[in-house]
């Protein structure tokens, strides 16, 4: 497919992408609000999108608040991310069936559409590599995640706002989109009018875009997407020294800190379920007794549980101490060594959703500073 030069869409453009990837067959899934939040769920237009919306976040906290402006996608990141689509809360792997005396066992059908995916932050697009890493790229590769994830369309749209949590920056994950995606939109203002800049990742992005009304980028344009990207980067909201996170977390396994953060966990598991990177999981049997058929599920688990390491007679992680530094150093150390990246992608959601606050950025900082609290 011949190149498409970088173009501009207006919010008519943005329309038409939406329709477009409709009329292809995709499950057009993006963010919208819901629930005094930013979600990602089905949408149909432009209309969906939380346009004049922005988050106000910090550590325990997550508050919608009106923009002075209708930016589109004005916002950071909510509370969920695109794992849930990938990889299900839950999901079922297979039921059984009665056929006179015989049972039959019936996997779960692939979806019916692939998905397309829209307003996926650079963050998000790095988490996803990383779970692909997981799901598709080792000794085992996940056939429903596989099923969910090939062809899926990722429009990734550039931060043109930094939440208070987010560290991209210091993960070297953000704020611009870099690869991974289909269409690649930078939200901007030009010559007053409310505009994205769009960029294509691949030939299906370049297929997509050639259709759409749209007029090719100025090098203003070009500048002015670098510009917003300059600025985002330049406010962010949490910074953390990562270079040598690996070798100072492994070696301070023992170091006080580990006791002061327990005393605040709730090992309420939250952080763990709104991390786009973390993928545990666990089956359940389900029988119903009345049909006598049965069928087994996977949802999602988490380290900050109990029952995650139990073995016979026992938790191997029995104390919260002993599983908050599990996931952390999970998160920073050794996912380096397992997966040869780090399980952090800097998005700051297992911040803001802490009811206590606990925050990993700070967490670090005082091992890194040898104090208690
Ligand atoms: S760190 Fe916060 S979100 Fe995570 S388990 Fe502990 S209390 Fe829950
Ligand atoms: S550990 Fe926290 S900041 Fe890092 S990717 Fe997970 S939720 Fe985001």
């Amino acid at each position: 497919m011949p190149p498409v030069p970088p173009a501009v869409l207006s919010v008519d453009g943005l329309r038409a992408l939406l329709d477009t990837l409709t009329e292809r067959g995709y499950r057009v899934v993006g963010p919208t609000v819901r629930d005094q939040a930013i979600v990602y769920d089905d949408i149909r237009s432009p209309a969906d999108l939380p346009a004049g919306w922005t988050d106000d976040q910090d550590g325990g906290r997550y508050r919608l608040v009106r923009r002075d402006d209708d930016a589109v996608f004005g916002y950071a990141v909510g509370p969920h991310s695109w794992k849930r689509f990938l990889h299900p809360p839950m999901q079922r792997l297979w039921h059984t069936e009665r056929d006179g005396d015989q049972i039959r066992v019936v996997p779960e059908a692939a979806p019916d559409r692939p998905f397309a995916f829209v307003g996926v932050r650079s963050c998000e697009l790095h988490a996803m590599a990383i779970q692909d890493r997981v799901f598709l790229e080792g000794g085992h590769v996940d056939p429903g995640y596989r099923a969910r994830r090939e062809g899926a369309f990722i429009v990734a749209v550039s931060c043109g706002h930094a939440g208070g949590t987010c560290f991209c920056v210091s993960m070297n994950t953000g704020p611009k989109a870099g690869a991974g995606f289909d269409l690649a939109l930078t939200e901007m203002v030009v010559g007053g009018e409310r505009g994205f800049l769009a960029e294509t990742g691949s030939d299906a992005g370049r297929d997509v875009l050639a259709g759409l009304p749209r007029r090719e980028a100025a090098a203003g344009d070009v500048a002015e997407a670098e510009a917003v990207v300059a600025r985002t980067a330049a406010s962010m909201g949490r910074e953390m020294r990562a270079d040598d996170v690996h070798e100072l977390l492994l070696a301070n396994l023992e170091h006080p800190r580990w006791d002061a953060v327990a005393e605040r966990c709730l090992a309420c598991t939250n952080c763990t379920m709104v991390c786009p990177t973390c993928f545990c999981s666990t089956v359940e049997d389900a029988s119903d007794l009345a049909t006598g058929e049965s069928s087994r599920s996977r949802r999602w688990d988490s380290c900050f549980t109990t029952d995650f390491s139990y073995i016979h007679g026992g938790s191997v992680r029995a104390s919260t101490r002993s599983r908050y530094r599990q996931w952390m150093t999970h998160k920073l150390a050794t996912w380096h060594d397992q997966f040869g990246t780090s399980g952090c992608v800097g998005c700051g959601r297992c911040i803001t959703w802490c009811p206590v606050a606990i925050d990993i950025t700070e967490e670090v900082r005082a091992i890194r500073d040898g104090g208690t609290r």
